[in-house]
């Protein structure tokens, strides 16, 4: 289907953006890579009166170095967060996530912002970023903020980006040296997840002294398995250890039932999935 039309602006900065998003409040409509947009103006999902394209914002792209944190800005494609050797080093999960996330095509038009800003629950990103505990800078006409990865994933398609405000960038605190490993469920590849797990883990000497584990489409938000976390930490990465652990995976989700699967079998998938990626990121 040909969307219905609307007006189009390509602003060049941050503010210009801001002053566009301003004036046309709810008529307007931010344009990242488009693969998720697009196909939602197709089929008239939304028909904004003015889209706002920020692909020529170059200040929103790249990935750079912050000390304790790398910094990626909400512009940069799939393609290039996934062949990031600052992101490689400091935040292998993502590294991983990404070369799961659809096909080659949409890694090369997709952007990391604009992935988590549409917050779809089966989205390969959430889970990760929610693990690594990242934040978000956001900007609005009164300035900039920062939220944390607990608070930005609201609800489905819901985030804590306002109607007139844009994701800049997304601040992810280094796990140098951990290790990081995505299991991700389908049945077809390059599909989107049915379960996926994001583990990543600090071992010493063959004990896990610390684990981050995120569920991705267990809920209408990626979470984390606080529990599976808690079970884990000093204990062997061995395969009985973690199994104990990752039989909680499932706790306090509340995840969907389509044809893809029903709610129980997610909890099951969730478990299974756990086990794989914790064992996998321990390097067990
Ligand atoms: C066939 C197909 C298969 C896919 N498979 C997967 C998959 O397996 N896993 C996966 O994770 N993803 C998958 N995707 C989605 C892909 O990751 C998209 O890149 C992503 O969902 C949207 O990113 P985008 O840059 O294209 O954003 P857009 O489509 O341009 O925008 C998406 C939404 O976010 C808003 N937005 C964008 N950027 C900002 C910003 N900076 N600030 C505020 N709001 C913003 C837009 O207004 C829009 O509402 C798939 C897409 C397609 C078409």
């Amino acid at each position: 289907m040909i969307p219905a039309s609307f007006d189009y602006v390509a602003p060049t900065s941050v503010e210009e953006a801001l002053a566009a998003l301003a004036e046309h409040g709810d008529d307007a409509k931010i344009l990242a890579g488009g693969q998720s947009l697009l196909p939602v103006l197709r089929m008239r999902l939304n028909a904004p009166e003015v889209v706002i394209d920020l692909n020529r914002i170059d200040a929103l792209r790249g990935v750079r170095d912050d000390g304790d944190a790398i910094t990626i800005g909400a512009m940069t494609q799939h393609s290039v967060v996934g062949s990031d050797p600052l992101v490689a080093e400091h935040a292998a999960l993502i590294t991983k996530a990404v070369a799961h996330l659809a096909d080659h095509q949409i890694r090369h038009r997709g952007t990391f912002g604009g992935a988590l800003a549409h917050a779809d629950p089966a989205g390969d990103l959430g889970a990760p970023v929610l693990a690594l505990g990242a934040e978000f800078v956001i900007a609005g006409s009164g300035g900039t903020r920062t939220v944390s990865a607990d608070d930005f994933f609201v609800d489905l398609f819901e985030t804590a980006i306002g109607e007139d405000e844009i994701l800049t960038e997304v601040r992810v605190p280094k796990h140098t040296g951990w290790g990081a490993h995505y299991e991700k469920f389908v049945r077809v590849a390059h599909q989107w997840p049915i379960v996926a797990v994001a583990a990543t883990v600090k071992a010493d000497g063959g004990t896990i002294s610390e684990a981050r584990v995120g569920l991705t489409n267990m809920g209408s938000t990626p979470l984390r398995a606080r529990a599976v976390e808690a079970a884990l930490a000093g204990q062997p990465a061995s395969d009985e250890a973690v199994r104990a652990a990752a039989a909680q995976a499932a706790e306090g989700a509340n995840p969907p039932s389509d044809l893809n699967g029903d709610s129980d079998y997610r909890r099951h998938l969730a478990t299974v999935l756990t086990r794989r990626a914790v064992l996998a990121a321990a390097g067990a």
